[in-house]
């Protein structure tokens, strides 16, 4: 059917508050049926920890409720707004009822027939994804290296210039957060990436994974974003696309696996465990002067969406590091609240989600968290530092490059 022909009937349709969906949405949203009503989920959902049904009425009601009813999507807009997309009650569901994915697919509802009713406080990101196809305003080239120089100076590193060239094996995607506020993380992966002697790029031009507009609820935004990812992969000719961030990993990954792409995407920390090599990294990482107790906070993302492996290759590297002393979380998989742009929804509820999280580290009482994702890091930093805590937050990256060159 012609653009403007079908623009038409869905505009009527939409002043009729009847919602159109493709095949695969259909798909998804139907698996939403298979829901037994049993509630186990409800004893896992962190927003429930915190709420306690005040204000929530949890998975199930995304699920059950949603199943049995006409579509009213905008009636589920508080529920899919306070949904972190965790993950944790398609986990413990003998169903498998993929409720991040009815979340996600309930909110690019939402912001086709019902504007209004998304949250205020996604418009800067949203206009910052459409105006640069990044989720924050990017720098100028010199204010970033500065920025960056100034911060690996802090921590004791060096600098190296950045690489981009044609036919590289891997392709580095440091990710928004990575690119522009937290440009150590960008600058750690090269430096480790760089005594690994692999052969790497990074991109003239990076663009967003896809992940925040995917969750704001902007499926065209999200789908340029994605074309733009797959064309750049085959530019670069690149086997391996590796990312420095959990959210990225997910989202790269699934993206690559619904168009069959001859590439991979991994975190760093998959493919120093299943390409280069757990003992032949052991031997570039000389011993410290300084000891150091460690515990790792492990990201949804990575954790639930890409796999439990991922934790115990997260887990494994740290013990192999000399002269750090690794303590494990009763469950270093926790939400740290921020998903699901909870942080920019309702900071209330995410901050008291992560106070529970920070807890249980600084029963620890160990020097620093680490996790491999910029958004959980930026999340347990502002949480610690209020609580004044002696432990600090780290990025995964960060610390491997701390611990390779010494500083
Ligand atoms: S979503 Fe799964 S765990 Fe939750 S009530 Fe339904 S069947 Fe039970
Ligand atoms: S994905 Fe997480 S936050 Fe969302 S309903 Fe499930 S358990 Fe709750």
């Amino acid at each position: 059917m012609p653009e403007k022909e079908l623009e038409h009937i869905e505009g009527i349709l939409r002043e009729e508050d009847i919602i159109l969906m493709r095949p695969e949405e259909e798909e998804t949203y139907k698996k939403v049926e298979a829901c037994q009503n049993c509630g186990l989920c409800l004893a896992v959902c962190p927003i429930l920890e915190v709420l306690q049904h005040e204000s929530y009425s949890g998975p199930r009601s995304i699920t059950s409720e949603l199943s049995r009813t006409v579509r009213e999507f905008w009636k589920a807009k508080d529920v899919v707004y306070l949904c972190t997309l965790c993950g944790r009650c398609q986990e413990i569901c003998s169903k498998n009822v993929p409720v991040p994915k009815v979340v996600s697919l309930i909110r690019s509802k939402l912001f086709k027939q019902r504007k209004e009713l998304v949250p205020a406080n996604f418009q800067a990101m949203l206009e910052n994804l459409s105006n640069y196809g990044l989720a924050f305003e990017p720098m100028d080239e010199e204010a970033r290296v500065e920025s960056a120089r100034g911060r690996l100076e802090i921590l004791g590193l060096p600098y190296l210039p950045d690489k981009v060239k044609p036919n590289a094996e891997i392709l580095y995607f440091p990710g928004c957060q990575a690119e522009n506020l937290l440009p150590e993380i960008r600058e750690s992966a090269k430096l480790v990436m760089e005594k690994m002697g692999v052969d790497y790029t990074l991109l003239p031009d990076l663009k967003c994974c896809s992940l925040p507009s995917i969750l704001i609820g902007d499926s065209e935004t999200a789908d340029r974003l994605q074309k733009d990812f797959l064309e750049k992969v085959k530019s670069v000719g690149a086997k391996i696309v590796v990312t420095t961030c959990a959210g990225c990993t997910a989202t790269l990954a699934e993206i690559k696996n619904r168009c069959s792409g001859d590439f991979e995407v991994k975190h760093l920390l998959e493919y120093i465990l299943e390409d280069f090599g757990k003992e032949k990294f052991g031997k570039l990482v000389p011993n410290h002067p300084e000891n150091v107790s460690v515990t790792l906070h492990s990201p949804c993302h990575l954790d639930r969406h890409v796999g439990k492996y991922t934790t115990d290759y997260a887990e494994e590297l740290l013990k192999m590091l000399p002269q750090v002393e690794f303590k494990r979380l009763e469950e270093p998989g926790r939400c740290c609240g921020a998903g699901g742009l909870l942080n920019l929804y309702n900071p209330r509820i995410s901050r008291e989600i992560v106070r529970k999280e920070i807890e249980e580290i600084q029963k620890l009482n160990v020097h620093n968290v680490v996790t491999p994702c910029p958004l959980c890091l930026v999340q347990l930093d502002q949480a610690l530092f209020k609580k004044r805590s002696k432990t600090q937050a780290l990025d995964y990256t960060v610390f491997l490059a701390k611990r390779l060159y010494g500083a």
